[in-house]
């Protein structure tokens, strides 16, 4: 089981220790190389270092991407031989499935997954009428500390490698190719960074996943860049980063106040950007790439949910141009032991109703799978501290 990042002898930290510590991540735990940490030049190199012409390795890139496997067995266009050396030089094993929960009719799917090291995450596929989003962790734990979210309490354990975050969703798309999760063969359509971690702060491994979800097949998994969400707690120099990758993924910024002096107790980075340096650069993304940003605003009873910070939240965003911009308030999922829950539905109706007379759109999320501790790092928690029901 994973040790809280404190726990680490100082020479095992990143050189970056001199950061506060949940900012950074343990070297130790480093998952093995896999094909999806590589660019298809590097690929052939590896097989030619293992003794293959550099063709294998694309025949192996078409196997995982396209027929989403990396089993051996299924690889009858190669050699018994060749097969076996391939995937031990490209596919290691990186995740195990522990647990698997269904909810929601089958339309849901849980599942935790034990890695290398044997660290954690958790990935929920859900279905939904002509879509099927699967929502991935970036990080083991999260150093983000937000006092609501479930993983937010774990603290960060590690970062995930490129691979591993691709595994998560190689595994989903074979769950609808097979017909697991809506009873024949479909597509996985849509991936959302907002399972565990702060995806920004995983920066390059996110990146790296992202390159391998859309570049076209067998490169890839050829999903279109805006069916992926990237959501941050707001760090800013990552969102101009990520603005200037040429890839138009669509950026949730998770808001949740749009006053600093409340914000700064929700997200403690806060501190560091506030909200008025957040929104800038959410309509600089905006700018640069087109693409519509998102404010996830979890729907706190008595604590963000008032009518003047509905409108105060229209104003903030209006003052930074129209259209840009649209809001998706999250019902609170109460994390066990917290003393916060979700708003009543007649304060959500007034939230939205002030945001829509403002001219903003806004759409309330569907929340899915809540009886199986559907929030963020809850069943991970719960497995940790083995309070398994
Ligand atoms: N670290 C990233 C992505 C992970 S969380 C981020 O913060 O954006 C994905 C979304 O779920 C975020 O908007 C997060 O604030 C929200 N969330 C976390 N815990 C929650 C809870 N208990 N109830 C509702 N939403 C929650």
């Amino acid at each position: 089981m994973s040790e809280p990042v404190t726990a680490a002898p100082v020479e095992s930290l990143d050189p970056a220790h001199r950061l506060p510590l949940t900012f950074t991540a343990r070297r130790r735990g480093k998952a093995p190389r896999h094909l999806a940490d590589l660019s298809t030049d590097e690929r052939r190199e590896v097989a030619v270092a293992a003794g293959l012409p550099a063709y294998r390795a694309d025949q192996l890139s078409r196997h995982y991407f396209v027929h989403l496997t990396r089993d051996p067995e299924a690889m009858t266009d190669l050699p018994a031989a060749v097969r076996d050396r391939l995937t031990e030089a490209l596919l290691p094993p990186l995740v195990t499935e522990v647990r698997t929960l269904t909810a929601d009719r089958g339309a849901t799917i849980k599942t935790l997954w034990r890695l290398h090291d044997a660290t954690t995450v958790e990935s929920v596929l859900m279905a939904y009428p002509g879509r099927n989003t699967v929502c991935i962790s970036s990080e083991v734990g999260c150093g983000m500390a937000c006092p609501f979210c479930a993983t937010g309490q774990m603290g960060l354990t590690r970062n995930l490698s490129a691979a591993e975050i691709v595994e998560q969703v190689r595994l989903a798309a074979a769950t609808c190719a097979d017909g697991t999760l809506t009873g024949e063969p479909s597509r996985l359509s849509n991936v959302v960074f907002m399972g565990m971690g702060e995806p920004l702060a995983n920066y390059n491994a996110v990146m790296g996943a992202v390159r391998r979800l859309t570049d076209p097949a067998p490169r890839g998994f050829g999903i279109s860049a805006r069916s992926v969400v990237v959501s941050t707690v707001g760090l800013v120099p990552q969102i101009d980063r990520l603005a200037a990758e040429g890839i138009p993924v669509t950026l949730a910024v998770s808001l949740h106040a749009p006053d600093d002096a409340l914000r700064d107790d929700l997200i403690p980075v806060n501190s560091r950007w506030k909200v008025g340096e957040l929104l800038d650069a959410a309509r600089r993304y905006f700018e640069t790439t087109g693409r519509r940003v998102s404010i996830e605003y979890a729907l706190i009873k008595d604590i963000n949910d008032q009518k003047w910070r509905a409108q105060l939240l229209a104003d903030e965003l209006n003052r930074r141009g129209r259209g840009w911009v649209h809001v998706n308030p999250i019902p609170l999922n109460p994390t066990p032991g917290s003393m916060w829950t979700a708003s009543t539905r007649a304060v959500e109706a007034t939230f939205v109703d002030t945001l829509t007379k403002a001219g903003i759109t806004t759409t309330v999320r569907d929340t899915r799978g809540s009886d199986i501790d559907g929030a963020c790092g809850q069943l991970a928690a719960q497995v940790l501290e083995g309070g398994e029901r």
